[in-house]
């Protein structure tokens, strides 16, 4: 008895579902869409509960034919596609026929079209795929479809959905994407009545821009135009100072569709080269125009995937139109600033084993400052001592670490994530280990390569007993990087960068104790912005910023403002530091005070430590050494790097053949 049967169209489409309708975004997705294909200028999405309740999508399109309307509901039922040719070369978002019966499957639908301005139209009910209506009925020119109740039938699907945010986030982005791929036409999203995002369908890409990511946002974008034969790329690139956590501001729009391609971000990001400090990405939306047989569309029902026939000339001819941008419009400074930031060796200096005076050395106050952070937690003079930490257990007279000791007693088996957002300002002291010369070649074995670094612990409290930080006399500094010291055992290369960071984090950490007692009100408040769905999260998480000192206030629309932070934050610092906290706070689904601290020490350390390669005058690399002998975790910077090696003098004795 033959055992194989064709499924009956309602379980084929209760099938097709589970892959195209995954989500309520799934659902806005598809429905926005048809509305685009449709030719509409004008689409408004409508949800309630997160999509769960109901998502209702109406447009001015070209509407549906009465006779089509049942039709539309069948399995690969579509009007775009008539022959396997047009399979190579699509022109619309939707070809499959499978949006409108998946959904109807798995929710109670009904649909209102009219195919002209007659007034008169057709509508269909359809519920969990079974017909309920279907009757002339009176509409406008267009098309509205209203999702009840989605998963209603398919109860395990319903156990899966998120929290209404986490959904409302995802239906924001879609809508985001759709706005950033089609400026032409005006979108509009509510949630339970509050609107989320209106964008004017004028064509004006900026003005997208502005009403998803903000007006400063906008102002910090410029232009890109460029063509070849077989491309043509339009759109905007933000300054590499306008940079994020997280590549989601990185939108790629290929012949009007919003799609996902590794490569192509890769080629972006390849544009920017060095522009971009370490684990931050830009905001960046292009519109490619091809010709559609150079794409394939066909990759996945829902997914963003395409293929690219010719994905290698394209990548270049991307990577070479955002550097050709970044050159007409950016200005130099930044260049060199991260240059310096990758510790570029020919970019140093060659300086002097003595120190200038004081009053000779160049002095920018404002450096200065921040350089020594006037700080009031560190004792200053007097022989080295750990504040805050247990007298017991560190050894008197212990063992200096050395080059090859050092890095092993550091070191804690505890590996974890490293802090991407502090990563950055450290790469200054990473740079450095390829320097080609002496150090190099002796002793590169026991140099942990900066990739290869992790954190060692959690917080300074959490630190394991280190030894004693040596008493030192200091000899000079080489390339602006590094301070030559030595005592009775050895000689010592000490990372100023590096140290500069761990002394700072301590402070801050400490000071991150008890943020709220130095919560300063600002005269003239630091306003914020964020993108629609972004904002409706932030409203709720406000309570993570006080608990960092900052007391920040939603002021409307996507506008927070920054009423008080507390004074020591970092000179001129304080609303990239925020923006920062912001950008974990919003990508965290949970922060406890411990990591709310822990972050905010290493943001505010690396901000104010940015300046590697700085001269330092005797008095304040004695200063440094002192605060950083009174560090409870003297050896590694915050991000785990070392901060001191040394070569004991039998070491040195070693190198020179004195003994063998
Ligand atoms: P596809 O978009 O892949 O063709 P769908 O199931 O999404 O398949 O839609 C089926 C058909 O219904 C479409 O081909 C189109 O003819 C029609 N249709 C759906 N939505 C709209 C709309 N908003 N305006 C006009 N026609 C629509
Ligand atoms: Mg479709």
């Amino acid at each position: 008895m033959a055992k194989i049967q064709i499924l009956d169209e309602h379980i084929a489409n209760q099938i097709a579902a589970g892959e195209v309708v995954e989500r309520p975004s799934s659902v806005v997705k598809e429905l926005v869409e048809n509305a685009i294909d449709a030719g509409s200028t004008k689409v408004d999405v409508m949800v309630e509960e997160g999509g769960l309740m109901s998502i209702r999508v109406t447009d001015n399109g070209s509407g549906i034919e009465p006779e089509d309307c049942e039709t539309a509901f069948y399995r690969h039922a579509t009007s775009k596609l008539s022959s396997g040719r047009d399979l190579f070369q699509i022109r619309s978002l939707g070809f499959r026929g499978e949006a409108l019966p998946s959904i109807a499957a798995v929710a109670k639908v009904q649909l209102i079209s009219a195919s002209s301005d007659s007034g008169l139209g057709y509508k269909v009910s359809i519920e969990g795929g079974k017909l309920k209506e279907s009757e002339a009925a009176p509409a406008p020119k267009g098309t509205d479809l209203v999702i009840r109740e989605l998963f209603y039938n398919t109860p395990a699907r319903l156990k899966y959905m998120k929290t209404i945010q986490t959904e409302l986030g995802h239906i924001s982005d879609v809508m985001y994407r759709q706005a950033l791929a089609h400026p032409e036409i005006g979108f509009s999203l509510r949630h339970n009545g509050n609107a989320l995002l209106q964008t004017p369908g004028n064509g004006d890409l900026l003005q997208v821009i502005a009403a998803i990511y903000g007006n400063n946002a906008a102002r910090a974008m410029v232009p890109i135009e460029y063509e070849d034969p077989d491309y043509t790329l339009r759109g905007f690139i933000g300054r590499p100072d306008l940079t994020r956590s997280n590549r989601n501001a990185i939108s790629t729009v290929v012949n009007g569709r919003y799609i996902r391609n590794t490569g192509l971000q890769q080629a972006i990001l390849r544009g920017y080269h060095t522009l971009l400090p370490i684990g931050r990405y830009p905001l960046v939306v292009l519109q490619l125009t091809m010709h559609p047989s150079l794409v394939d569309v066909n990759v996945h029902p829902a997914k963003l995937e395409v293929r690219f026939s010719k994905e290698g000339e394209l990548n270049t001819f991307v990577e070479t139109a955002v550097k050709g941008a970044l050159s007409q419009h950016v200005l130099i400074p930044q260049v060199v600033k991260q240059q310096i930031g990758k510790g570029d060796s020919r970019s140093v200096i060659q300086e002097q084993f003595s120190f200038p005076s004081p009053s000779q050395a160049p002095v920018d106050t404002a450096n200065r400052q921040e350089f020594i952070h006037s700080g009031n937690s560190a004792p200053v003079s007097g022989s080295p001592s750990r504040e805050g930490s247990t007298a017991g257990g560190q050894g008197q007279g212990m063992d200096v670490p050395s080059v090859s000791s050092s890095m092993s007693q550091v070191r804690s088996p505890q590996v974890r994530e490293g802090a991407a957002a502090g990563y950055a300002a450290g790469a200054g002291a990473g740079g450095s280990y390829n320097q080609k010369g002496w150090q190099n070649e002796v002793r590169t074995s026991a140099l942990p390569k900066p990739e290869h670094i992790e954190r060692l612990y959690e917080s300074p409290a959490e630190a394991p007993q280190v030894p004693q930080f040596p008493e030192l006399t200091l000899i000079g500094q080489h390339h602006g990087t590094y301070l030559i010291a030595n005592n009775d055992t050895g000689l010592y290369l000490i990372d100023q960068h590096a140290a500069h960071e761990r002394v700072n984090y301590e402070y801050y950490y400490e000071k991150f104790g008890s943020p709220a007692d130095a919560s300063q009100e600002l005269l003239l408040p630091i306003t914020l912005e964020f993108t629609p769905s972004d904002s409706e999260k932030l409203k709720d998480r406000l309570h993570w910023f006080e608990s960092a000192g900052v007391i920040l206030e939603h002021f409307g629309g996507q506008t927070f403002r920054v009423v008080s932070h507390p004074y020591w934050f970092p000179k001129g610092e304080e609303a990239a530091i925020i923006e920062e906290m912001a950008d974990w706070v919003l990508n965290e689904r949970s922060i406890d005070l411990a990591k709310i601290r822990e972050k905010s020490s290493i943001l505010c350390s690396c901000k104010a430590s940015i300046k590697a390669n700085q001269k330092l005058t005797q008095e304040e690399a004695v200063t440094l050494l002192r605060r950083l002998a009174a560090c409870r975790q003297p050896y590694t910077c915050p991000h785990g790097r070392p901060i001191v090696v040394s070569f004991s003098t039998y070491d040195l004795e070693k190198l020179f053949k004195r003994v063998m």
